[in-house]
């Protein structure tokens, strides 16, 4: 097989000397400065004439995706790095020729990362969820559904008794991290909330937890401990529970208190 060996060989050029090389490169008696350049510049030279002869528009292309999603894999260790490389390739052979303008391009390259990213992390649904789906928005937090068309009981109603807001939205709607952050709970019965997921991030230094509930059975992308980006597919939408019908009923928590989710991401989402 010399594809896996090509693919090896691309991310060693487009990785910054990992960690492992430089230790190894500093504590190497002879000629410390001047090897570990000129190996690398090998290996560039050679990986460089390798992926311009088997593919020709990867690199011209994707440039910045690929560096990030790279880098991502690197913290994560040797095995992850291969992986995503392998599942780069696949995403951007299907999807890089049709982008045309340049917000094409990058919700295809923000898709094309969150599929390398959840295939690295390695989806926990057993239904079929399309994981190179990415929420709306840039920023530090985001609306948990792409279209909010109907809301349903408020946060404090029934009174008091309930913690969140209803979204009311067509079973099967993907669910998307509100932010990113570490998943806590991810269960198919979570209390009366069904299928559930509850994720812990940080926003300028404030704990912000959210609960996305009533979701779909076997729709769970992430497991206990994933960490998650904000805007990353983490299920569908469901009726799981005590629901009265197909809704995302979603919680916020800052520091531990609860708040109005619908305030919340009026303020912050986008
Ligand atoms: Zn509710």
């Amino acid at each position: 097989m010399r594809r896996p060996a090509r693919r090896r060989a691309e991310v060693a050029t487009r990785t910054a000397p990992a960690p492992a090389q430089r230790s190894a490169a500093s504590t190497r008696p002879a000629a410390p400065k001047r090897r570990p350049l000129r190996s690398l510049a090998t290996l560039a030279i050679v990986a460089g004439l390798v992926a311009a002869v088997g593919i020709p528009a990867y690199g011209a292309l994707v440039p910045e995706t690929d560096a990030k999603t790279i880098q991502q894999a690197a913290e994560e260790g040797a095995q992850s790095l291969i992986v995503a490389s392998e599942v780069k390739s696949s995403v951007l052979q299907r999807d890089s020729y049709s982008a045309t303008t340049e917000a094409e391009i990058a919700k295809k390259k923000a898709a094309a990362a969150a599929a390398a990213r959840a295939k690295m992390l390695g989806s926990t649904a057993s239904v079929n969820i399309d994981l190179s789906l990415v929420g709306p928005g840039t920023g530090p937090v985001r609306w948990p559904l792409a279209k909010i068309t109907r809301i349903g009981d408020g946060f404090m109603s029934r009174g008091g008794a309930h913690h969140g807001v209803d979204l009311i939205s067509p079973g099967g709607t993907p669910i998307f991290a509100s932010t990113s952050g570490v998943v806590r709970v991810s269960q198919e019965s979570y209390y009366g909330y069904g299928v559930a997921i509850v994720i812990d991030g940080v926003i300028d230094g404030r704990k912000v937890s959210t609960l996305y509930s009533h979701m779909r059975y076997g729709s769970r992308t992430v497991g206990v401990g994933t960490h998650v980006q904000a805007g990353q597919v983490i299920g569908l939408v469901g009726a799981t529970g005590r629901a009265f019908g197909n809704h995302l009923h979603f919680e916020v928590k800052i520091n531990g208190s609860l708040v109005d989710p619908i305030a919340f991401l009026r303020a912050n989402a986008g």
